[in-house]
This record gives structure tokens, sequence and C-alpha cells, in this order.
């Protein structure tokens, strides 16, 4: 126990030993010279071996010997003693750094300052006493510049931590005594070893085990992904299924509804036909002549009117009505009134019907003209534009007639050029000429 306590207090005292910036201890250089030698480097204030020294050189103690100073004890000296001078008291003390003076310093041949105080304890300690206690030696023997270097390095004083630090081992010591630490604690740091293996084992099944439950549930995640892309899959597919059927069925159903509509139109049209030329053919001229009195008169034209044609449009009358002055008219016949005058024709207007194509087939108001300037136009009356224009006949076109059959798709018209010709107002061509009139 005695033994422990004493390397205990020896290493205390080696750490707390430091080398900086005071002046040297003259007892420990004086080991390796004798007095004389080293009296010139002494400090003027602290009396030891100067560390760093300066240079006294005021004008005042010129021609006075042996004023070196360490640099740390001349700062102290002039701080304490308000920047008087350390020879003798005056101010502005002048000194510089005495270059010379520090390599002869630095080249002293010195023994290691940490064995030096470690012999000069012991021996005090041990006076009087028989047993010396088991010390640390340190050989080192140079110069007193790589001492620093030697301190910070290789001396044995200095502390090392145990090589099983990383596994828990705090342990410090002077780097010759870490091998018999290392014999005593074999076993403890044998079970550090196993202590740390085992705790990263764990460590490792507790992250292997998190692993795997994280790829448990990613598994999961992506099963659950596919299920609902599968049935938004389904979802989309039967929605669309069921848009298009939608979409199929309304669309036939309208087919339905329009040809059952075309069909009525047909009927009635026919009808209106049969019913005309039945009046016509049944006309009874007296029963007329007894109750005819004219009803309204369209005034407009300015020169004589060749032919007129009537239609009912949206439950209203109309007249349309050509005439020698070039122009087309229409008139409403409910208030008596011109709607609209059409003058593209160059020459007189022969004939005028309204289109039951155009009504047909496409609910347009449009009249059909035809004239001495040898066209045929039409003339779309409610938007007051000019349609197609049918040019083939080489003289004034007389008289139209469109066809009782196709809904009015066929027109045919008398000209002074002594020739019939057959149009399809579809396609405005010139389906046929009938040629064998021998006059207009
Ligand atoms: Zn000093
Ligand atoms: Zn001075
Ligand atoms: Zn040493
Ligand atoms: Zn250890």
């Amino acid at each position: 126990m005695k033994q422990i306590n004493e390397e205990d207090e020896v290493k205390i005292e080696a750490t707390s030993l430091s080398f900086g910036h005071s002046c040297f201890k003259k007892d420990w250089v004086l080991q390796s010279y004798p007095q004389e030698h080293i009296q010139c480097y002494t400090c003027l204030v602290c009396k030891q071996i100067a560390n760093n020294p300066m240079e006294i050189g005021c004008p005042q103690h010129e021609s006075m010997n042996g004023t070196l100073i360490g640099e740390n004890c001349l700062k102290l000296f002039l701080k304490n003693h308000n920047n008087s001078c350390p020879v003798q008291p005056h101010d502005n003390c002048q000194y510089s750094r005495s270059n010379f003076a520090r390599g002869r310093i630095g080249d002293l041949i010195v023994m290691c300052i940490r064995q030096f105080e470690q012999e000069l304890k012991t021996s005090n300690k041990t006076k009087g006493e028989e047993k010396m206690p088991r010390v640390i030696k340190c050989a080192f023997k140079g110069k007193l510049k790589d001492l620093n270097t030697h301190l910070m390095n290789k001396c044995p004083f200095n502390l090392i931590s145990c090589w099983f630090k990383p596994f828990g081992c705090n342990h410090e010591c002077f780097s010759y005594n870490l091998h018999d630490h290392l014999i005593a604690n074999m076993k403890l740091h044998f079970d550090l070893v196993t202590q740390l293996f085992q705790s990263m084992q764990q460590e490792i099944q507790l992250k292997d085990s998190r692993i795997k439950q994280m790829e448990r549930d990613y598994q999961q995640k992506l099963l659950k992904y596919h299920r609902d892309i599968k049935i938004k899959k389904d979802f989309n597919n039967n929605n669309n299924l069921s848009n298009h059927e939608k979409i199929i069925k309304s669309l036939k159903e309208k087919n339905t509804k329009l040809t059952q509509s075309i069909q009525k139109l047909k009927y009635q049209y026919k009808e209106e036909i049969n019913r005309s030329s039945t009046l016509s053919s049944a006309f009874n001229f007296d029963l007329f002549h007894s109750s005819s009195k004219l009803l309204k008169t369209f005034t407009g034209h300015i020169k004589w009117v060749s032919s007129i044609d009537y239609s009912t449009f949206d439950d209203r009358q109309f007249i349309c009505s050509g005439s020698e002055d070039e122009t087309v008219r229409v008139w409403d016949v409910d208030n008596s009134k011109q709607i609209q005058s059409f003058n593209k024709h160059s020459d007189e207007v022969y004939c005028v019907k309204f289109s039951p194509y155009h009504y047909y087939n496409y609910c347009k108001n449009v009249i059909c003209s035809s004239s001495e300037d040898s066209t045929i136009r039409f003339w779309d009356f409610k938007n007051n534009e000019q349609l197609q224009i049918f040019e083939g006949h080489t003289h004034g076109v007389c008289g139209i007639q469109y066809s009782f059959f196709s809904a009015g798709r066929y027109l045919c018209s008398g000209s002074g050029d002594k020739t019939i010709r057959l149009w399809d107002v579809e396609t405005s061509k010139s389906l046929h000429v009938f040629n064998g009139h021998t006059n207009t």
C-alpha cells in the first residue's frame, strides 16, 4: 500500500511540472555545470538561469556587467514597479532581446527536469528511511532547447492512457508502468472487450429485427398500394364502360327521334302536296269567286311583279316576290310588311321559290330565284346572305321547280337558251341538260 501511495504522489508531482516561460532552476543546471560556467546567464531579478534572456541597455549603467533578465521576469518587474528599471530606479528603461545569450543557454546540456524533480523529492522523503520506494527513471541528457520535445514525447514521466480505453478502461499512468497495468488487469480488459462485443451484438440484433419489421411493413404497404391501384383501375374501367354505354344509348335514342321526325315531316310534306293537288283538281271557281275579296296589298316593287311564292316558317306566313325591277323581296303576311330585299340579280327576276330543301335539311329560310341574267341564286333571307349560284344557262332562266321527292334536293330550270337543266341542290352540280326544245 505504501508503494502505491508513493507512486501516486510522484505522478501528481510530475503532471504539475511545467516548462513554460519562467526562468530555469539554477540547481538543476548546476547538475551538469560548475557555478562559474553558468554565472553569466543568471537572471537579474530571480537569480535563476534566464529564460528568453533580455539585455538592459540604459545609458545610466552602461559600464555595468551582468544585466541579463528572463523575459517573463522583466515583464513582471516593470508591471509591479511602474516601469522603473530593475537595475536602479529610473524611468524610460531600455532593453532588447539578447540573441547571443539565448543561443548559449539553449545549447546548455541538461538532464530531464522531471528526473531532477523526482530525485530532489525522494532524497528529501527517504532521508533517514532504510527502504527506497520504487521510482521511475528518465535517462534523458541533452540540449536545453530540445527538452520540450523530450517532455512531450519520449519522457517516461508522461502520462498515457491504457490501450483498452476504447473498451472502457480509463486508467492513466506513466508509459513505464503501462506494461504492469496490462498484465495485472488482463481479466478486466477481457471482460470489457466481451461486454462491448455483447452490447454490439445486441445492437446488431435489435437493428436486424427493426430492418425485418420495416421490410414487413414495406411489403404490406406495397400490397395495399397494389390492391388500391387494382380497385381504382377496375373502377375506372367500369366508369368508362358505363359512360360509353350511356353515350351510345342516348345517341341511339336521338337517332330514333330524328328518324321519326324526318318520317313525320316527309309524311306532312306529302300530305300537303296531295292536298294542294286535290284542291286544285276540285277547284270550284264559282265558290272561290263568290267568297273572294282583296285582303292585303304589298307595295314596294317599282316594276311589274313576275313571280310569287307562299310559305310558313315557325307559324308565321311569308310571301316572296320577284320583279322586273331586278329585286327579290320577302313580305311578312301577318303584319303586311316587307322584311327583306335582295338585289344581287343584274336583270329582271322571273321566278322565286321558297326552298324546301334548305328548310327540311338545315332549318334555314332560303329563297331560290331565277333571272334574265342567266343565273339561279339562293338567298338566306333570315341572315340576309347569298348562298350558292347556279350558272350554266346561256339565256334568261324563266322558271324553276323543286323536286317533290328527296325533300326537294333536285331543282329543274327552263331557259331562253332552249334547254331544261336538272341541278343537285346539295352538291350545287348540274346533273343533266335536256336539249330538244326548238324555241324559248
Ligand atoms: Zn528570472
Ligand atoms: Zn536601467
Ligand atoms: Zn524525462
Ligand atoms: Zn487498462
